[in-house]
């Protein structure tokens, strides 16, 4: 399942025919994300895209943006996959102004003259859900932080162990 995504497409067409796209686009083929990444291999982006229109004429484009991004871990430096899994919700532009005009719940993504470059707006899209740090989770980085619970478990118990004599013996007397 690799069937690759034409590149530029015309909103207003297949929002007219109510059309559906899905495909993959290559993580290599994003050259400003790559700037991110940390070597890519063969990695693609799914990408499910719907065309439709709502009442008010605004073109919408509706869909998911998965991938398994390949990052650096902060902690270990070691490799890590980072997934994304997005819910877009775009209506295209020609211009800022015509972005500000949009409705809220719509995200612009800005065409050229009519036609909409796929691979620009899933790469913007992969770049804004990048994690500010990367990190793996605690359980799977082989850097281990001092774990709070067992340090603090000991000298807890030791102090429940004083209190306990301290009050049994009060208890005595
Ligand atoms: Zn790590």
């Amino acid at each position: 399942m690799s069937n690759s995504l034409p590149q530029s497409i015309i909103p207003a067409r297949l929002s007219e025919q109510q059309a559906s796209l899905s495909g993959h686009l290559r993580l290599a083929d994003m050259p400003r994300l790559l700037f991110s990444l940390h070597e890519v291999h063969a990695e693609e982006a799914e990408v499910e895209l719907n065309f439709t229109q709502d009442t008010e004429n605004f073109i919408v484009i509706y869909g998911k943006i998965r991938a398994r991004l390949p990052l650096l871990c902060q902690r270990c430096f070691k490799a890590m996959v980072y997934p994304v899994d997005a819910q877009v919700i775009w209506s295209p532009v020609k211009s800022e102004t015509q972005a500000d005009e949009l409705p809220a719940q719509y995200e612009p993504c800005l065409m050229q003259a009519d036609s909409l470059n796929i691979l620009d707006v899933v790469e913007e899209e992969l770049l804004l859900s990048l994690p500010l740090v990367p990190m793996h989770n605690e359980a799977e980085c082989s850097v281990k932080l001092p774990n709070e619970k067992q340090d603090a478990d000991p000298i807890k118990s030791h102090l429940f162990e004083v209190l306990k004599k301290y009050t049994s013996r009060d208890y005595k007397l």
